[in-house]
């Protein structure tokens, strides 16, 4: 499936629409029926290579996000044995499943709780297209289905340099942070997310 947020095409303005909203009614955007329109939000990723490629994989599961093609959510509840549940199509209300995506402000404020992530690795941060089945959740939203549409990486990560190249592979926007750590490169994409 060709994907615009996959082209590097040029990016829609950033918009916290929620899904059950009526759809925009300004004549650009109204070009693109509806399920074309995806929500924005912003992740985080951990840098890992894969076939000796710098590949996204998401935090706190081994899950790499292909390049060209959308990730595609599947519930781990029966996997992880949670408490019996349903087999059923993710995302779900009554799970927790789906791939996340978070307003920006929230994910500041966790790192600045955390005070940020391990060091070693390199993590980047970015907006990612959520769709298909999109729901709202306390942490941001829970998607079918998610493509990254622009990556931040900041430069003090060992390596980032490189990895920042492998990572173009995605299509995307690929941005080097001149920064350290993850708070400061927070800071430096605000004004991105007003
Ligand atoms: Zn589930």
């Amino acid at each position: 499936m060709k994907r615009r947020a996959a082209t590097g095409a040029k990016l829609l303005p950033m918009r916290w629409r929620k899904s059950y909203e009526p759809a925009p009614t300004t004549p650009e955007l109204a070009l693109a029926p509806d399920y074309m329109d995806p929500v924005r939000a912003w992740r985080l990723w951990e840098v890992e290579p894969l076939d000796a490629a710098p590949r996204l994989r998401s935090l706190y599961r081994f899950s790499f996000w292909p390049v060209g093609a959308p990730l595609e959510a599947r519930c781990e509840a029966q996997r992880l044995r949670l408490p019996r549940r349903p087999r059923h199509a993710a995302p779900t209300e009554m799970c927790t499943c789906g791939i996340y995506g978070a307003p920006f402000e929230l994910i500041r404020r966790k790192l600045a709780i955390d005070g940020g992530l391990p060091p070693g690795c390199l993590f980047v941060m970015g907006t990612v297209s959520l769709w298909g089945e999109v729901l709202e959740c306390e942490r941001g939203w829970r998607a079918a289905r998610a493509y990254p549409s622009r990556l931040f990486v900041p430069l003090g990560f060992p390596g980032a340099a490189e990895q920042a190249v492998g990572l173009q592979d995605y299509g995307v926007p690929v941005e080097l942070v001149d920064t350290h750590n993850l708070v400061d490169a927070l800071d430096h994409v605000a004004e991105l997310a007003a």
